[in-house]
């Protein structure tokens, strides 16, 4: 589908859940978000019948998000069914890993092609501190077993965080050299709880000037760029098997070549991941809407596309409106 700017509209982001098993400081607060009622939030079969609704406009990509999508009970069997369901198609799962390794044999037996590990740091100590629990280990495992499975690729994503793990560039970078594992840097975005640390923004171009001040740092394109790249400027590092990206959403922005919708876990499609409006298709999905009507909220939502997000003008408004727990990222 194209938006009124010309962009093609081809991949929704779906978040199952806004509950989540970590607090990672930027993104949820302490005590968590608070509990709502079970009947709020989409069922599975719901949320399958709206992604092949999606796929029958020319969705062509799927990512299950969260809070955290493994937290939610029968997610691993819910993930395998809808990768089995819309195959053919790019399906793919963001997660903190923390529930990953026990379930990756079953979700890539299933048919789940790839997965993007958030992981922040690579010192438990400082793990437990930002995300208020302590579960590195269980994180790391994840990564490993997505490897070991063959989920490809397996992206491990590092939001950058000023005076935290600033001084783990290279350590992150050099995770690529003997596995196959892609690096991307993202930049802390002034939404929900990040909207509280202004002083930990750093510039995925400051990061990527760290490694280029090392040598080593070759820009890829074409074939050497893994699947799913999106937004990030992939390169390889030091000849490694992996590759290292960056995603500056603030620094640069990618709104002009933004492809997606986002879809929120109780039921609200959302044409930008910061403010605007959004378009319930929960109440017409319970009121036995046709798939005809379905279709035409996605159709508004995509007419309703902005031409830019506001998180750098107007940061507080833009961030306080959402949490990315909310809207899985
Ligand atoms: N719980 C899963 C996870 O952490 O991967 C999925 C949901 S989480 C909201 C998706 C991604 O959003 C994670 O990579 C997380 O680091 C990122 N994120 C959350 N809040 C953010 C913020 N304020 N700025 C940048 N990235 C953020
Ligand atoms: Fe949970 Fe992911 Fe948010 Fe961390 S970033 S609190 S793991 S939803």
């Amino acid at each position: 589908m194209k938006d009124t700017l010309g962009r093609s509209i081809d991949y929704l982001r779906i978040s199952i859940t806004d509950r989540c098993n970590l607090r990672c400081e930027y993104c949820m607060p302490a005590g968590g978000v608070p509990v709502r009622p079970h009947d709020e939030i989409l069922r599975y079969e719901e949320i399958e019948r709206l992604a092949l609704v999606a796929r029958s406009l020319g969705f062509e990509h799927f990512r299950i998000t969260g809070g955290e999508p493994l937290a939610r009970r029968g997610s691993a069997a819910f993930i395998g069914r809808f990768a089995g369901r819309l195959a053919g198609s790019d399906v793919a799962l963001t997660t903190n890993g923390v529930l990953l390794a026990p379930v990756a044999a079953q979700l890539r037996g299933a048919g789940l092609g790839r997965v993007n590990v958030s992981l922040d740091t690579l010192d438990s100590a400082k793990f437990a501190r930002l995300t208020r629990r302590d579960l590195w280990a269980e994180a790391w495992a994840g990564i490993e077993e997505s490897l070991a499975v063959g989920f490809d690729p397996v992206k491990v994503n590092v939001v950058l965080i000023k005076g935290f793990n600033d001084d783990e560039i290279h350590a992150f970078a050099d995770l690529t050299a003997g596995r196959p594992l892609h690096v991307r840097f993202i930049e802390l975005m002034p939404l929900g709880e990040g909207t509280g640390m202004p002083e930990g923004f750093m510039s995925a171009d400051e990061a990527t000037a760290t490694l280029e001040r090392s040598g080593g740092l070759v820009p890829l394109a074409g074939a050497g760029v893994p699947a799913g790249a999106g937004p990030a400027e992939s390169y390889r590092w030091r000849g490694g098997l992996g590759t290292v990206g960056f995603i500056s959403a603030l620094s640069h922005m990618f709104c002009d070549r933004c492809n997606r919708l986002r879809l929120t876990a109780d039921g609200r499609l959302l044409p930008c991941l910061a403010g605007g409006e959004h378009f319930d298709l929960r109440g017409p999905l319970r009121d036995g809407a046709g798939d005809d009507q379905l279709a035409a909220v996605f159709r508004l939502a995509v007419e309703a596309k902005p031409a830019s997000h506001h998180m750098a003008d107007a940061p507080a408004e833009a961030g306080r409106v959402r949490r990315m727990s909310r809207i899985g990222g």
